[in-house]
């Protein structure tokens, strides 16, 4: 069999009880060869994760106000962790080292990595595997742009040289030495590169969830968990709102072909979620894969008779979005309208502005701004081809009575994104449920 890497979030590191059976799922499976930890994560819902606790210490740092209290409390529940785990090891040394290193102004991303750093010392002395510092081996250019070839190679050559290894997540450094972090979540990226590096059989992800999930289990009690998803599925649904793994974590193993398998520490016999590439999906019966979706979206709809025969009209209005460096998400259009669909947290603050430059720039009949628009990505691999499933979709909604007003579907046919109003939000994914995997709505008549 080929090599695994897994991956364990910090729900799954969280205390002596979860290392355990992060040791149970290593020791099944002598395939699992190199394994990425994140910091500590929360034990129960009102608990501190340990990232979020060393960047504490730091503005602490920042703002001359003694860090102590909190780097003790960091230190304790590495030396209880420990102690549970009954090593031998004294980490004592670590901390007086790391303390060293804040108080004479290490960085933020040096503050931050060291839940990372810690959690690895711990697991690999706990499993009798190497450590292996990415400090070395992931590698950022003097900007801070990260360097995936480099990275590459080095992680290769000097993971050959290790049969088993345990590899903190989150970090690697510049070319000056200087440590650097991915952003938030990023341990999933680490854990990303190091199964493109040893040309991994398989990607595990290990977390608290068995996969995902059709729809959000808050929406729909019942949503059953997808089997299998390819990247692109993944993508459109996690840009959408269905959070499980980093964004970017799907780059580096899609192109090496590698599938990634999202698995539950605390139910290891699920299989979880399989990311494959389009060649490995089988055809299944299921026409959709998933549904996501935000809230929290504004439309500025430009109104102006004659606008289709107008060049460049609507490059005025990407033009003013591009001089406030604002990102769209959807730009419908009609012949003498077009919209643009923006979050509206970009638009906080200088909505005003934008708008009075649209007016300058544009000289439209009328302006237009709605906000509390929520999106919904309906998505699969399913659907393309298909007869029926806008009818499926649009009936299902208005079954509902959820006005739609927007629709779009890229031409890839992967998915039927509409905009709702956000008091429709629930009521439009339950819907859209119901009729794709209850089969709830036929040729337009309720069941
Ligand atoms: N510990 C880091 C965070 O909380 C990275 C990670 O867990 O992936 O964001």
């Amino acid at each position: 069999m080929g090599i695994k890497v897994a991956k364990f979030g910090g729900s799954s590191v969280a205390d002596a009880i979860q290392m355990k059976k992060v040791k149970d799922i290593i020791t099944a499976d002598p395939d699992r060869r190199y394994i990425v930890v994140s910091a500590p994560g929360k034990r129960f819902a009102e608990d501190s994760k340990m990232t979020d606790l060393l960047y504490l210490c730091k503005t602490h740092i920042e703002h001359n106000v003694p860090f102590n209290q909190v780097f003790q409390v960091i230190w304790d529940r590495f030396k209880i962790m420990v102690m549970n785990l009954e090593l031998d090891l004294d980490i004592d040394p670590y901390f007086v080292e790391i303390k060293r290193e804040l108080e004479n102004g290490a960085s933020n991303d040096y503050a931050a990595s060291r839940g990372e750093y810690l959690s690895a010392v711990v697991a690999a002395k706990f499993f009798g595997f190497d450590f292996v510092d990415p400090k070395d081996f992931i590698k950022f250019d003097d900007n801070g742009k990260f360097m995936p070839e480099k990275t590459n190679e080095l992680l290769r050559e000097e993971l050959a040289k290790h049969e088993y290894a345990v590899i903190p997540g989150f970090y690697g450094a510049k070319l000056d030495g200087s440590i650097k972090t991915f952003s938030r979540g990023g341990s999933d990226i680490t854990g990303s590169l190091v199964a493109r590096a040893v040309n991994a059989e398989v990607y595990e992800n290990w977390t608290d969830v068995s996969g995902f999930l059709m729809a959000d289990p808050r929406i729909v009690p019942n949503a059953r968990p997808i089997s299998k998803v390819t990247y692109k599925e993944l993508r459109e649904l996690s840009y959408m709102g269905a959070s499980v793994l980093h964004d970017e974590a799907v780059f580096p193993v899609k192109e090496a072909n590698i599938p990634i398998n999202i698995r539950n520490t605390n139910e290891p016999d699920n299989p979880g979620t399989i990311i494959v590439g389009e060649d490995e999906c089988v055809e299944s019966d299921e026409i959709i894969t998933g549904i996501s979706g935000r809230k929290g979206f504004t439309v500025i709809g430009v109104y102006k008779d004659g606008m289709n025969s107008e060049v460049g009209y609507v490059k005025r209005l990407l033009t003013v979005l591009e001089n406030y460096n604002i990102s769209f998400e959807h730009l419908p259009s009609g012949i003498d309208t077009v919209s643009v669909i923006i979050s509206t947290t970009k638009l906080e603050g200088i909505l005003g502005d934008v708008l009075e430059d649209i007016q300058k720039k544009m000289s439209p009949d009328s302006l237009e701004v709605s906000q509390n628009l929520a999106l919904i990505a309906t998505v699969g691999h399913g659907m393309i081809q298909r007869q029926g499933v806008s009818a499926t979709l649009f009936t299902a909604l208005y079954n509902a009575g959820v006005n739609i007003r927007m629709i779009d579907q890229g031409s890839g046919e992967l998915n039927i994104i509409v905009g709702v109003e956000e008091k429709d939000f629930e009521t439009a994914i339950k819907a859209i449920y119901d009729a794709f995997v209850e089969k709830k709505v036929l040729n337009g008549k309720q069941d």
